[in-house]
């Protein structure tokens, strides 16, 4: 795989580091700065002051609800949108304003966009443009080798099934080894299984290119899955950047908490490390003091049947594999996950403990 000259790399000065980004060194493939689109006659900007920093080899995932502006985003990264304000650097190059076919960025487009009349290998090979045709034709079947498809590299595209068009897609990508790989809803054609399955073959196949990736989705479980570290937007604006886990476990607001994960919010009084609540006193996972509204994940909860009981059940999910259940308690309804054992029937009485500590939110 082509490297860039160790003279192309640096280290970001720590006083630089944007929000998210670790401290521990690693060389910054990209960083997006203050970067704010407004379509016109939009009442409101579609991306307003997005900044993030993406390590080489990095693979982030753009998370958010549909609409909040993670294609935007991502078009602009890749150069087909221009941003009313802030700065994209790749390397330390600004290439705000250059176009897509001079910043070295692959994109993968949601349809794949592959040539219908060339085979396989010829789709591969058009990422190759420019190479001895020699060491293309090598390359690219290098490539299909690497996606799992070096027996079909005669076939058309519509002879391939979906998830194998999606490689040949990602194959031409990945094939002129481009430091940045931008992938917008790259799962939505496939089926639920495909899915799953795919996305841990695209991750492997990243990792072994080296390539760094931006992936937006709308899909909590698949940024989850996925991705080194995963950036929350909601209309418009970063909320939240973080690894998988600290998402996860400590979620700033009630919508990141309830967007990644479901959540139970409470309300509380801390002091310090501790909030008193209507489950009694807990620990917190960040210190925090006077009234807040606590997430409480339903995994968090445990559930006991008692006939004596504050509260029943009001609904309830089967999941094979652990179980979902509403739990009314006076006003509150909480969803509690518990664990694969036996049924309990709707309107048992059942007594809630939280067993974990919970995170404040701002
Ligand atoms: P997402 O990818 O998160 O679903 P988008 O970035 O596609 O969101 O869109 C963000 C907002 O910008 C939406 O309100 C959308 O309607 C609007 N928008 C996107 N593209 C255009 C465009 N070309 N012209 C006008 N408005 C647009
Ligand atoms: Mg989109």
């Amino acid at each position: 795989m082509a490297q860039l000259p160790p003279a192309f790399r640096f280290r970001m000065p720590a006083e630089a580091t944007p929000l998210g980004f670790r401290q521990t060194p690693r060389d910054v493939l990209l960083e997006v700065e203050g970067l704010r689109k407004q379509f016109p006659r939009a009442d409101s900007a579609a991306v307003e002051n997005v900044a993030f920093a993406l390590g080489e080899g990095e693979l982030m995932a753009l998370l958010g609800p549909s609409g909040c502006g993670k294609t935007t985003t991502l078009r602009m990264i890749g150069g087909f949108e221009a941003p009313d304000a802030g700065h994209i650097r790749l390397r330390g190059r600004d290439v705000t304003r250059l176009p897509p076919e001079q910043r070295g960025i692959g994109f993968v487009f949601q349809d794949y966009a592959l040539f219908p009349h060339l085979d396989v290998l010829a789709n591969v090979r058009f990422g190759l443009r420019g190479m001895p045709p020699a060491e293309a034709e090598t390359r690219a079947r290098d490539m299909l080798a690497l996606v799992g498809l070096g027996d079909l590299a005669g076939r058309k595209p519509h002879e391939l099934s979906g998830g194998q068009q999606q490689r040949v897609a990602l194959a031409r990508t990945l094939a002129p080894a481009p430091p940045l790989v931008l992938l917008d809803e790259p799962f939505s054609n496939l089926d639920a299984a495909m899915r799953v399955e795919t996305r841990q073959e695209v991750r492997k196949l990243l990792k072994t290119t080296g390539s760094a990736a931006i992936l937006v989705t709308h899909d909590q479980e698949e940024a989850l899955a996925l991705s080194d570290r995963i950036v929350v937007m909601e209309a418009g604006k970063v909320c939240q950047i973080g690894t998988p886990d600290e998402i996860y476990r400590n979620p700033v607001s009630a919508f990141v908490a309830s967007f990644i994960g479901r959540s139970n919010i409470v309300e509380g009084r801390a002091s310090g490390m501790d909030v008193e609540t209507a489950f009694g006193r807990l620990p917190l996972s960040r210190a925090a003091n006077g009234r807040v509204s606590l997430a409480v994940r339903p995994e968090q909860i445990m559930l006991e049947p008692d006939p004596a009981g504050p509260a029943a059940i009001v609904g309830r999910e089967y999941r094979g594999h652990d179980q979902l259940y509403w739990v009314q308690e006076g006003e509150r309804c909480m969803l509690v996950i518990s664990g694969p054992g036996a049924q309990i029937d709707l309107g048992t009485r059942v007594r809630l403990r939280i067993c974990d500590c919970v995170t404040p939110l701002t």
